[in-house]
């Protein structure tokens, strides 16, 4: 039987991959929507190729492209934030939720709603509203899939356990591009060399979520709030070589780990064949020719990203909500060139504390509120921002 499948953010390196792996397996799948934010011509280029039945773009004034592009085909072309959420809507087996930062919160949650499968890579969901992302997968009997490698390593490392005998996890960190760079020269970290990482070929915005560990500290929280641990129960380990993604240590001592080879293909194969496993193309890892596996702790002075993160576990509530949006647009004021690399966790932890009170520990998360407590920590972030500009 074939799956239908959807794809949030299909132009991007993880749709793009996805992709790749469904073209190398083309009768097992149907594609139903494809969603990009405004590469409406590689977008268009797939739903052909993929002939699926329709193809939305974020970005409203590209539709006329869009429609031009698609004329003669028979794939329906769609525009908005709200058609992104219809696509997610439309009946489907499995959906990639490959949206980057929290524009993919509110299409994840309309696949999940329409009971579908969804394969998150689109950590920043679970950052901002992970009781929500839960809660709804609950009410509609849908399955979440996590493809972020470390947590798919967990996910993979869990199957046939008893969760109450987990003693601890471990997920693993390259270090990113200033692995090996002292504090001083992390000052002037320019956007070309943050954005360039020594093993994983990943969209921009990622690759320096990488060199400043904010990735790492997205996906400690993330990891709480997809498989239920506890703070003091997840631990970091800087690994140069990124082979093993995460390992899981139970009440015997005993360490499960995840090795495989530093593509995502391995993870996003793993959600789209479960749960069977299919023939994924990636690499076969010769071990001997590796040789050596090394491990080491992070320097959390280096990376106080690590810290807030910490902090935003044991606040709960909209403290993650917060703490993505700020990042996000940190991450916006490096890239633009107003504020240093160093300065992004400064501008992220400022926002925190003047949010603290909107943090709402204990609250049930809705989505509006997340919207809501995001717009406010954006406004609030980019204030701070251009207090330091003077
Ligand atoms: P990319 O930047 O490569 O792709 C992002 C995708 O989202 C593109 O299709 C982009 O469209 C689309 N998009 C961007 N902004 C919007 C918006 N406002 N509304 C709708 N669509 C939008 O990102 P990645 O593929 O690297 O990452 C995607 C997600 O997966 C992120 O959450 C990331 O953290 C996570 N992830 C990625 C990994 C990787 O290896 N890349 C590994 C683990 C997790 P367009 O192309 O038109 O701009
Ligand atoms: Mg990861």
């Amino acid at each position: 039987m074939t799956k239908r499948v959807s794809i949030l953010g299909a132009t991007g390196s993880i749709g793009c991959n996805t992709i790749d792996l469904i073209e190398a397996d083309p009768d097992a799948f149907d594609i139903v929507a494809l969603t990009a934010g405004s590469n409406v011509a590689r977008l268009a280029d797939q739903a052909q190729r993929l002939r699926a039945d329709i193809a939305v773009t974020a970005d409203e004034a590209r539709l006329p492209e869009l429609r031009a592009a698609l004329e003669g085909t028979g794939i329906e072309a769609a525009a908005g934030k709200a058609a992104i959420d219809e696509a997610a809507a439309r009946p489907s087996d499995w959906v990639m939720s490959a949206i980057v930062g929290a524009a993919g919160l509110s299409p994840g949650i309309a696949a999940l709603e329409q009971g579908a499968t969804l394969a998150l890579a689109n950590k920043e969901s679970m950052v901002a509203a992970g009781p929500l992302v839960l809660a709804t997968a609950e009410a509609n009997d849908a399955t979440l899939l996590p493809v972020d490698s470390e947590h798919s390593a967990i996910f993979q490392a869990l199957v046939g356990e008893k969760r109450d005998e987990v003693e601890r996890v471990i997920i693993t960190a390259s270090g990113g591009a200033f692995r090996d760079w002292p504090l001083e020269r992390l000052k002037t970290a320019t956007l070309a060399e943050a954005s360039s990482h020594p093993n994983w070929d990943m969209g921009q915005r990622i690759t320096i979520d990488s060199a400043s560990l904010f990735n790492k500290a997205l996906e400690l929280i993330e990891a709480k709030e997809l498989f239920g641990f506890r703070p003091d129960q997840i631990e970091v380990l800087i690994h140069p070589e990124s082979l093993v993604h995460a390992m899981v240590g139970f009440a015997d001592g005993g360490l499960m780990a995840h090795v495989g080879p530093p593509d995502m293909r391995h993870a996003i194969g793993y959600a789209l064949y479960w749960p069977d496993r299919g023939n994924v193309p990636v690499e076969r890892l010769d071990l001997a020719k590796v040789g050596t596996l090394t491990f080491r702790e992070p320097d959390e002075a280096r990376h106080p990203a690590l810290r807030l993160a910490r902090d935003v576990m044991e606040t709960g509530g909209y403290a993650g909500a917060i703490f993505n949006a700020a990042k996000e647009t940190a991450l916006d004021g490096f890239i633009e060139g107003r504020i240093g690399f160093l300065e992004m966790a400064e501008v992220v932890e400022a926002t925190l504390e003047k949010m603290t009170d909107d943090c709402l520990a204990n609250a049930a998360i809705t989505l509006d509120q997340v919207h809501e407590v995001d717009h406010l920590a954006r406004e609030t972030a980019r204030n701070l921002i251009a207090a330091r500009q003077g």
